[in-house]
């Protein structure tokens, strides 16, 4: 079901539950800033979510709300884990679903890095 991203922010979602530690995740990096790990339904070769730290809801929410420096830590993260899982020099896509039009389902910021074949072009 694809979350409201302007409700508060609700501790029980799962990503909540994956940094507190409740729920196991396949991590593959972290820092004070970001959390990331590989999505349980992949659809790509290569998909991983990076998620921050602090308490947000959707992109809309960190943009407007986080601090300077956990903004800029969590935009080097996301490059950080990309250049860790070598996708540079073949290319990745990042998708941050914001809201209901995108169908968001996890009430806490994700982005997605898509890579690992030619992803074809965007079309929506
Ligand atoms: P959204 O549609 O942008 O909110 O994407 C949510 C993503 O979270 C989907 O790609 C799901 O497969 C993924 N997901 C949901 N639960 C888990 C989990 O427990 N571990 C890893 N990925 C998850």
């Amino acid at each position: 079901m694809p979350v409201d991203a302007t409700l508060p922010y609700d501790d029980q979602n799962i990503f909540a539950k994956i940094l507190r530690g409740e729920i196991p995740s396949k991590t593959v990096f972290e820092n004070e800033f970001a959390l990331a790990f590989n999505d349980i339904a992949p659809q790509a070769p290569t998909h991983i979510l990076v998620i921050p730290k602090g308490a947000y809801v959707s992109w809309d929410d960190f943009s407007a709300r986080a601090p300077d420096a956990e903004i800029l830590g969590f935009v080097r993260a996301v490059g950080e884990v990309a250049r860790a899982a070598g996708l540079v020099t073949s290319g990745y896509r990042l998708l941050a679903n914001t809201g209901l039009d995108s169908h968001q389902e996890v009430p806490h910021l994700h982005v997605h890095i898509f890579a690992g074949q030619p992803l074809g072009p965007m079309l929506i």
